[in-house]
């Protein structure tokens, strides 16, 4: 399928956040394109989310939901990879200390695996990553993905953002992505850059 529908009516979001609705509307409003929750999404079937990757996982959100309404569906994925975890919690960020983990739960774990035996702190390089996948029917229509590369730091600053915000240091700012308002973190964010790409890529097709 060539033409988007997103032209005709509203880009529906696979996502309850209400926060992530938000930054994604105010974004998508200077380009001239209508962002709304999936009608009624906490009634439909619930998509899991088990793919090992976060384009896994968007892809399957994205189209699991395309089946279920009529009209262009975006769902994104996002999460931190830590270096000296390896890569870790990365897919796994929203559950990292455990199914339904709070965000303090999920730092706590955190800090425990960065701190040495010896109880000394070593920052490690980290990276966010965001992608986001739209679907129309069963076609993926787009792919994108956003980094934001910093570093994991302690103590915790800022008291902004949402989970691991308040341990992510962003040196091209000097501040956490906590210390930042929230049009701040959306201009240099993992989302902001994978939403930017992908209204752009929306606007290229329909030139
Ligand atoms: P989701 O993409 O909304 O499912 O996010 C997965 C998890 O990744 C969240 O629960 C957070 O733990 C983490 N995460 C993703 N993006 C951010 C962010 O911008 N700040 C802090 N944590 C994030």
């Amino acid at each position: 399928m060539n033409q988007l529908a997103y032209s005709l009516g509203p880009l529906f979001l696979a996502s309850t956040n209400p926060g992530k609705l938000r930054e994604f509307r105010d974004a998508a409003r200077g380009f001239n394109i209508v962002v709304e929750s999936v009608p009624e999404l906490c009634a439909l079937p619930h998509c899991i989310e088990d793919g090992d990757t976060f384009e896994a996982n968007a892809r399957k959100k994205a189209l699991h939901y395309a089946a279920l309404v009529h009209g262009p569906v975006f769902a994104d994925d996002s999460g931190i990879c830590v270096d000296a975890l390896g890569g870790a919690p990365g897919v796994y960020s929203a559950r990292f200390s455990g199914a339904e983990a709070s965000d303090e739960e999920n730092n706590q774990k955190l800090v425990a695996e960065l701190r040495g035996s010896d109880g000394t702190w070593h920052d490690s390089a980290a990276h966010y990553v965001c992608v986001i996948v739209l679907a129309e029917g069963s076609e993926v229509l787009r792919v994108v993905e956003g980094r934001a590369d910093g570093r994991i730091v302690y103590p915790p600053r800022g008291s902004g953002g949402f989970g691991y915000d308040p341990y992510f240091f962003y040196p091209p700012l000097g501040k956490t992505f906590a210390e930042l308002a929230p049009h701040e973190k959306f201009a240099v964010s993992h989302r902001g850059i994978a939403f930017r790409k992908f209204l752009k890529s929306l606007r290229q097709a329909s030139c």
